[in-house]
This record gives structure tokens, C-alpha cells and sequence, in this order.
């Protein structure tokens, strides 16, 4: 199976982000004043400055916007080659989270692929990586 991670520390902030996946949700801080969405998740929006902000449920599609193939093995238990993506996220302009697309031989990822989110768990952390639709 895939090597442990470093996981993120979760915080008042960030927990729904990082925690969406339980409920098999991608959430995203999103401001309730302009509607602009906030990620990396922060308690004031960046855009207006307000600080009514809260985690909203994206549908938890998008497109490969660019990627990478990493070859190179950086830790014993790491299993390479792996595509490191990113993906623009349906429903929230201006997101892009870098992750990885699973699921598929890494030549078969190419930028405008459409992807859908897939939760790897460790711990209590749920990490938002995307695979391939058909
Ligand atoms: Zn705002």
C-alpha cells in the first residue's frame, strides 16, 4: 500500500478540509460575504477580509490543470513512479490543489483529464487525491 505521509496538523481551520473525507466530502473554505472560496483554508478570507467564512461541500470534481510524473524515490517505502497533479476544482474558481492522480498507469494522465476526488486515509486525516473518469 502507499507510504505514510507527513500529515498535516489539524486545526479549527483546517478540519474540514482535511476530515470531508469521512463523509466521502470534499469541503472548502468558502467566504459568505463575496463567495470567494479560501484554500488553502484560513479563518479570514482573503479577497474581502471577513471573517464569515465557513467549509462548504464542492461536488468533488475537476481538471488537470498541469502535472508532474516524480520518479525519483524519496523515502524507502515510497512507491514510485507517481503523478503529482494540479487539479482545478469544479464549482470553485480560482482553487487548484496539488495532489496526486491514483488509479491509472501515470502515462495515462494528461492535462484537461476530468478527475474526481478519492479519500486515502491515515489517521484521522482524509487526503483529497483525485482519480480519472472515463
Ligand atoms: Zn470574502
Amino acid at each position: 500500500m502507499a507510504a505514510p505521509r507527513p500529515l498535516p496538523r489539524l486545526d479549527d481551520t483546517n478540519r474540514a478540509f482535511w476530515t470531508g473525507g469521512a463523509e466521502q466530502e470534499l469541503r472548502l473554505m468558502h467566504c459568505r460575504d463575496c463567495d470567494a472560496f479560501i484554500h488553502p483554508p484560513r479563518p479570514v478570507c482573503r479577497n474581502c477580509l471577513s471573517e464569515n467564512v465557513a467549509p462548504r461541500t464542492v461536488a468533488g470534481t475537476g481538471v488537470v490543470d498541469t502535472f508532474t510524473v516524480n520518479y525519483q524515490k524519496w523515502h524507502p517505502a515510497m512507491e514510485v513512479p507517481f503523478v503529482i497533479a494540479r487539479v482545478a476544482v469544479d464549482g470553485a474558481p480560482g482553487v487548484y490543489l496539488t495532489t496526486n492522480i491514483v488509479g491509472c498507469p501515470v502515462e495515462a494522465v494528461d492535462i484537461g483529464d476530468r478527475v474526481r476526488v478519492v479519500f486515502e486515509r491515515q489517521d484521522d486525516v482524509y487526503l483529497p487525491l483525485f482519480e480519472k473518469i472515463d
